[in-house]
C-alpha cells in the first residue's frame, strides 16, 4: 500500500525531467498513477529508473502500464514464496495488548514488501519473525538483544530502528536491580543456575 504523501515525494523526483507537469491537476492525476504501484519499494525502484535513464517524463498510459507490468512480474515470482505459498499473507498468533488475550490475525507476508519470494530456511527459527533475539539470562541466545540477520530482522529494523537498543537499556536496568554488583554478576557471585554467560 503507497500512501500519498509517498507517491508525491517519487512524483517530485521527476521535475527534472522534461515534459514534468507543472499543472496542479495534472500534477494529481501523475500521484495517482503514481499509487498503482504494489508497493513503495516498487514504486522507488520504478522511478529510480526513470530518472537514471529516460530524459522525458513519460504520458500517465506509460506509466500505468509500466507500473501494472512491474505489478505482474512480481506476483509471478512471489508465487514462489515459501512462507506464505504465493497469497501474500500469513496467520500470525500473539497476545493482545489490551485484555492479554491469545489473537490471531492475518498479516502481509514480508516478502511483499521486499518484493522477493522468501525460501523456508529464511522463515526464522531463531527470531521467529520477530526480527530480534536473545534477551535470556543463560541458554542458546543469552546477552543482549540482537537484530537477526533475517528478512524479518531487516524488515522490523527500517521501520523501528531503535527497538533493539530500548529492550537492551529496559534489561539492563533490571538486571542492575536484580543485583547490586553488575560487574560480579558474569562469574562469581551468584549460584551456577543463574550466572550470566553473554557479553554485555
Ligand atoms: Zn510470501
Ligand atoms: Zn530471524
Amino acid at each position: 500500500m503507497i500512501s500519498k504523501e509517498f507517491a508525491k515525494s517519487q512524483m517530485e523526483r521527476l521535475s527534472a525531467l522534461k515534459r514534468f507537469p507543472f499543472n496542479a491537476e495534472a500534477k494529481r492525476d501523475l500521484v495517482k498513477a503514481l499509487m498503482g504501484a504494489i508497493s513503495e519499494a516498487h514504486l522507488a525502484l520504478y522511478i529510480d529508473n526513470l530518472v537514471n535513464y529516460e530524459t522525458e517524463c513519460p504520458p500517465l498510459s506509460t506509466i500505468r502500464t509500466g507500473l501494472a507490468e512491474q505489478g505482474r512480474q512480481t506476483q509471478e515470482a512471489l508465487k514462489a514464496c515459501e512462507v506464505c505459498g504465493g497469497s501474500g499473507f500469513v496467520v500470525v498468533r500473539g497476545r493482545s495488548t489490551h485484555d492479554g488475550l491469545e489473537v490471531t490475525a492475518a498479516k502481509l507476508c514480508a516478502c511483499r514488501s521486499f518484493g522477493q519470494p522468501i525460501k523456508r530456511e529464511h522463515d526464522c527459527p531463531r527470531c521467529q519473525g520477530f526480527g530480534f533475539y536473545g534477551g535470556e539470562i543463560a541458554g542458546q541466545y543469552a546477552g543482549p538483544w540482537k537484530w537477526c540477520d533475517c528478512v524479518y530482522g531487516r524488515e522490523k529494523r527500517e521501520r523501528e530502528p531503535e527497538l533493539v537498543a530500548e529492550a537492551n537499556t529496559a534489561r539492563e536496568k533490571l538486571i542492575r536491580r536484580a543485583i547490586s554488583k553488575p560487574q560480579d554478576f558474569k562469574f562469581k557471585s551468584l549460584p551456577q543456575e543463574e550466572s550470566y554467560y553473554g557479553e554485555y
